[in-house]
């Protein structure tokens, strides 16, 4: 499943004398300090004072879905298809081209047209990694999705990394590296629920980023430091705390302009390019 110049980078970017504390097992260190387990998606959210957590979890707003969320959705899904066909339900390698292929013409059939091209090359991409998973004679487990029970670090019952190969959490990105970046915490969460349930390290997290702007699949390889797992924790506990003590903790300085909550917080329209009021 990851080339083999990534395990190469993996095996060569050994931890060594790296010290790591807050393993997923270590419960005097990493148990929950409020009622309240956040998601991966309300931790890694680009608000940076997590008002968006507060917006939703206290005062119960919701938000329509930006056509850049659904966009992001669809071509989540999109990639995620041959890997579930191949990988979970077992298609078999007999005429396995013709087969992800079909399944290719029907799932551009059912999303919407402007999709369809960047669809397609991110749907080439995946087929090929299942292909290579399954033609591979030594197969390293896969699962696509899975359920991993989190509630013993402190995060919601559980966690969905799109893939785990062996122990490794993978996750897929469209963008630039900015989008790398954004996922280390969520790498780190999904190690440490991993962790919690296997007791054994979890040292490396992937990123598989299919980069837009030539059309390419690029990884990214994440030690797992003690710093990213400090800093999980943290934000962990900042956002339950929102939660539990029902209070606002104001804007952020640097709103994004693809917060979907920039109506509720500034009465500004998704689509306006409008500068934020300071
Ligand atoms: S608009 Fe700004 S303050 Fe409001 S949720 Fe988005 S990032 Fe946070």
């Amino acid at each position: 499943m990851l080339p083999s110049h990534v395990w190469r980078k993996i095996s060569s970017l050994k931890p060594g004398d790296l010290v790591v504390e807050y393993r997923g097992w270590r419960e005097e260190i990493v148990s929950p300090i409020s009622s309240y387990f956040p998601t991966v998606s309300e931790i890694t959210s680009p608000c940076a004072t997590h008002r968006d957590v507060y917006l939703h979890r206290v005062l119960a707003l919701k938000i329509t879905p930006s056509s850049a969320m659904i966009r992001g959705k669809v071509l989540h899904e999109v990639f995620l298809s041959p890997l579930r066909a191949v990988i979970e339900r077992g298609l078999a390698q007999k005429d396995l081209t013709e087969r992800l292929a079909t399944l290719k013409n029907r799932i551009l059939r059912e999303i919407p047209a402007d999709l369809r091209r960047v669809a397609s090359r991110v749907y080439d991409i995946a087929a090929s990694l299942a292909s290579s998973w399954a033609f591979n004679e030594r197969k390293i487990p896969v699962l696509v999705e899975p359920f991993i029970e989190a509630s013993s670090v402190g995060l919601s019952d559980f966690v969905r990394p799109d893939l785990v190969v062996g122990l490794i959490p993978v996750e897929f990105v469209l963008g630039d590296k900015t989008s790398v970046k954004r996922k280390s915490l969520a790498l780190t969460a999904y190690a440490m629920a991993i962790e919690s349930i296997v007791h054994s390290p979890v040292n490396f997290g992937v990123v598989a980023r299919v980069d837009l702007s030539n059309r390419v699949l690029r990884w990214h390889v994440t030690l797992l430091s003690d710093d990213l797992r400090e800093k999980l924790i943290e934000v962990r506990n900042v956002v339950a705390r929102i939660v539990a003590t029902e209070d606002d903790p104001g804007k952020s300085p640097n709103c994004p302009e693809s917060c979907p909550w920039r109506e509720v917080c500034y009465g500004i329209p998704i689509c306006s390019r409008a500068r934020i009021p300071g």
